[in-house]
């Protein structure tokens, strides 16, 4: 009964989380036509919750699909989830918050930060692009950076929230690069990091490793590779 913590990096910036008690998180499920998506975890049988970083296709992915099969609660910035309810989303699975907001559900809490990028959505305004501060209870509190560039709040957030996990976009092109990346983290100053959003189409194809020895080079930040869809996060 007292299993803790699990998480699933599912390619580019779609993760599966697993909370203590049993709540089954996804953070942009992009996953059917991600081509770093294994084929077996394309498909989604079960959620609770889908949490939204911004409007961009390659982060809402197949939110909408999951969310009429699941009955999963959907949170994200206003305009984006107001998009979404025009869409299909049923207004009381639709969870709407805004940055510097907190929701709390069972066992975790999401709060909204910022992230340096842009959003939209079906070719319309979808609010601002966020990072998520995942905070579970006892356990771990995962900062989701979404796709950004780095700014100075990052420290801020660091001092702020401690995060345990950093997800870091590293990809360049459409987000910061590795070495940019590495200094992004080093402000935030987590135990642990993980690359994400690279590797998914060619212009984005940056090496993971090279953003290792950057952030190795100026902290004693932790860095974890994960393999797409094997379990790298488990507190028990
Ligand atoms: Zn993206």
């Amino acid at each position: 009964m007292d299993t803790k913590l699990q998480g699933y990096w599912l390619g580019h910036s779609a993760f599966k989380f697993v909370s203590p008690k049993g709540n089954i998180i996804y953070v942009d499920p992009f996953l059917k036509d991600n081509p770093s998506t294994p084929d077996a975890l394309k498909e989604v049988e079960k959620a609770d919750f889908i949490l939204l970083t911004h409007g961009h296709e390659d982060h809402v992915g197949d939110t909408l699909e999951i969310a009429k099969k699941t009955g999963c609660k959907v949170v994200g910035i206003v305009e984006l989830i107001g998009l979404l309810t025009d869409k299909g989303l049923s207004e009381d699975q639709a969870v709407a918050f805004n940055k510097g907001g907190t929701v709390r559900f069972d066992d975790f809490s999401v709060t909204m930060v910022s992230a340096n990028h842009s959003s939209s959505f079906d070719g319309k305004y979808a609010g601002d692009p966020a990072g998520l501060v995942l905070s579970f209870e006892d356990d771990l509190c995962i900062y989701h950076m979404g796709d950004t560039n780095i700014f100075t709040d990052l420290t801020l957030y660091g001092e702020l929230y401690e995060p345990h996990v950093v997800l870091a976009p590293i990809g360049d092109h459409f987000t910061m690069g590795p070495q940019e990346a590495a200094y992004a983290v080093e402000m935030v100053n987590p135990n642990l990091a993980v690359p994400i959003h690279y590797g998914t189409w060619p212009p984005i194809d940056s090496d993971p490793n090279e953003f290792k020895e950057v952030l190795q080079e100026i902290s004693d930040v932790e860095v974890l590779i994960p393999d797409v869809g094997k379990e790298f996060l488990n507190t028990d």
